[in-house]
């Protein structure tokens, strides 16, 4: 497997590859990876000769610089993982290597970012947006592929690659999950002993709240039932759940219920913010 630091090193092996006929699948990440992350790699090793995969905490897409300071860093056991995974290339370069200046384009995305994760992280899609068309325009690739974890990421940045034009295809994946349910995350590692039995408490609140759906409560009467259930567990600060489609993002009512629906969940457990969904 072969680690790039810059970007020419990664476009003069991209090159030669091309050259050769290879089609090309891209994974990015921040790193701190896991099986979920290794579930990605293997799908595009399934579907393209070559997968690439990134690994760069980038830091305009934190709004909270708590955050992106206590954001694990490992790149020495992630290329190991990736390696065992079959990954061709880590793409992992320095903050200075992707912004040699700070860009002055800004991406707005209306409404996709008014809500959730754009509602509390101002700033992030904006980020998320820069980095993923600089690292697209750089490697190129034939697919992508994103998890459904971050739902939100994904409307943002399918709506990015249509207004852009980019000739890439999207590949979302599903979630996976730890055995009590827990998606899993970079950000679990930063749980204390105490507080990883208690997260599994996200995966059953978006049960008990699909589960009240499918009985025939209205979205906003499951809505309610999740805000209790949080309400009992007092080591969780809930900042949204919402029920929308998962496309536009938008609040779903009784009427639009369908099996493009996702329940949306964001919430801190101490210092450690965790989101999750559910799609119908
Ligand atoms: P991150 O390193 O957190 O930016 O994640 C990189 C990619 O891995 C993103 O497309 C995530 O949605 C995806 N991902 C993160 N957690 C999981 C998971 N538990 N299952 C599947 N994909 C995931």
């Amino acid at each position: 497997m072969f680690l790039f630091h810059t970007i020419k090193a990664l476009r003069d092996y991209l090159y030669h590859q091309r050259q050769a006929g290879k089609s090309v699948g891209f994974v990015p990440t921040m790193g701190a990876l896991h099986t979920g992350h290794l579930s990605l790699i293997l799908a595009s090793k399934a579907a393209n000769d070559l997968t690439i995969c990134s690994i760069f905490v980038n830091p305009i897409q934190f709004n909270n610089p708590d955050d992106l300071s206590r954001y694990p860093r490992t790149l020495t056991a992630d290329c190991t993982l990736l390696e065992g995974a079959g990954c061709d290339a880590v793409f992992a370069p320095s903050a200075d290597e992707m912004y040699p200046d700070t860009p002055a384009l800004k991406f707005n995305f209306g409404d996709l970012e008014r809500v959730m994760e754009g509602q509390f992280r101002p700033g992030h899609f904006n980020g998320v947006a820069i980095v993923v068309s600089k690292l697209f325009n750089m490697v190129q690739p034939d697919r992508t592929y994103f998890g459904q974890k971050d739902l939100q990421q994904v409307a943002v940045v399918r709506r990015m690659m249509l207004d852009l034009g980019f000739q890439i295809e999207l590949c979302p994946q599903p979630t996976l999950r730890e055995t009590d349910g827990l998606a899993m995350s970079s950000r679990n590692r930063n749980l204390t002993d105490e507080e990883r039995p208690v997260a599994a408490h996200i995966f059953k609140v978006l049960t008990l709240a699909k589960e009240a759906i499918l009985a025939g409560q209205s979205p906003a009467e499951a809505r309610q039932l999740a805000y209790a259930h949080f309400a009992q567990e007092p080591a969780f600060r809930l900042e949204y759940f919402e029920i929308v489609n998962a496309h536009s993002l938008q609040t779903v009512e009784t009427t639009q219920l369908h099996n493009q629906t996702a329940l949306c969940v964001a919430a801190y457990l101490g210092k450690v913010r965790l989101i999750d969904n559910f799609v119908f």
